[in-house]
């Protein structure tokens, strides 16, 4: 058997899960085919296509927790260079500023069914976990909603009702400005970005919060819906205050970060943080960008980054039952140089059995703990 019919076996079987992956993103603000590849690009490109069904196809990619994010208003309000990019994709900017946030948010959910609803016998949306198995069992991708950023319920534990009763399964507390539930890292934007650059945004509250008393009820009534608490942008303390409201039964998912051992930012999760995961059976989706798992980040490749990151999950939590990808594809971000896009995470595959991982373990971290999660933490 060849390398190649090697890992597109272990994608079937794992079967190949993105867990935060923004495919509905583009599609739903510049109205994109999600059954065309545009371009992946080398550096940051805002117009690339890198986890569009074609290429998601081509990576072999079997699973994807399909994540809706809509762009926070205050980040037009703070910076003219935005403003005025606004103005120049007109459709795409009145989406972000007007409108309620669940509203625009619900839309993006309806565009990307739509999508997906043109090839029925290529991809579908799961509705529970045991759904994920079922789709897979006829060779198509299976779609598991997800959304990023608190700030789309706009305070209302209803809202929350109405995501579940959408299908999504898990919701990310925080992003990249404080909201009504959690405070966030302040660094959500790498600060080499440009736009840091160019824009002085003021991502923290007057009084921030680890965990307001709404966080807490959002916390429990998640706990109460069966939705998985993500709680990756939320400052250290917020996780923690998290960690505590949680039943203790629950899994805990960060899905796109680093570890603090390798770059030591309130982004990334300390070896405490990953036994707590570890505890709660939860898991830790590492995301592909070089300036989060390691500081001071090497501007081109990350396969070497992502497997130590891999590696000391195993370290510290004695298993490899508590990491997947993350790859925050299509999410505005500058993936590393030789994963640029979906098609090339077998890539991916063949480092994790070139460093000598069983293939049991590959499986795990491909989509296997994904799975156990959703079965755990979903309906
Ligand atoms: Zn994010």
């Amino acid at each position: 058997m060849t390398d190649h019919e090697r890992i597109a076996r272990l994608h079937r079987e794992a079967p190949l899960t993105d867990v935060h992956v923004h495919p509905s993103l583009k599609a739903y603000l510049f109205r994109r085919n999600l059954w065309r590849h545009y371009t992946s690009g080398r550096t940051f490109n805002p117009f690339s296509s890198r986890s569009d069904f074609p290429t998601l196809e081509r990576g072999g990619v079997g699973v994807i927790w399909a994540t809706h994010h809509l762009p926070e208003v205050q980040l037009f309000r703070q910076c003219l260079l935005l403003r005025v990019a606004g103005r120049l994709l007109l459709p795409a900017y009145k989406k972000i500023v007007t409108g309620g946030r669940m509203q625009r948010l619900i839309e993006m959910i309806d565009t990307l069914e739509r999508e997906i609803a043109r090839r029925p016998d290529r991809i579908a949306v799961a509705h529970s976990a045991a759904d994920v198995p079922r789709i897979r069992a006829s060779g198509r991708i299976a779609v598991v909603h997800a959304v990023e950023g608190g700030h789309v319920i706009e305070d209302r534990l209803d809202n929350l009702d109405e995501l579940s009763r959408r299908g999504v399964a898990l919701l990310t507390l925080s992003h990249f400005f404080d909201n009504g539930i959690a405070a966030q890292t302040d660094g959500g934007i790498p600060r080499t970005m440009f736009i840091r650059k160019l824009c002085p945004f003021n991502f923290r509250w007057a009084q921030p919060s680890a965990l307001t008393p709404f966080g807490r009820e959002v916390v429990r009534r998640m706990d109460r819906l069966r939705m998985i608490v993500d709680v990756t942008h939320c400052t250290p303390e917020a996780r923690g205050a998290v960690f505590a409201e949680m039943e203790p039964s629950r899994p805990v998912v960060a899905t796109h970060v680093g570890v603090g051992r390798l770059n030591p930012d309130p982004y990334n999760l300390t070896d405490d943080e990953l036994r707590e995961v570890a505890r709660r059976h939860g898991l830790v989706g590492v995301i592909f960008m070089t300036y989060w798992l390691r500081q001071p980040h090497p501007p081109e490749d990350g396969l070497d980054l992502i497997w130590r990151t891999i590696e000391h999950v195993h370290t510290v939590t004695g298993s490899f039952d508590h990491v997947a990808l993350g790859t925050d594809f299509d999410g505005f971000t500058d993936p590393p140089d030789d994963v640029r896009d979906a098609s090339m995470l077998p890539a991916v595959t063949g480092m994790l059995l070139e460093r000598g991982m069983a293939e049991a373990d590959v499986k795990k971290v491909l989509g296997g703990n994904a799975q156990r999660v959703l079965a755990a933490g979903w309906r």
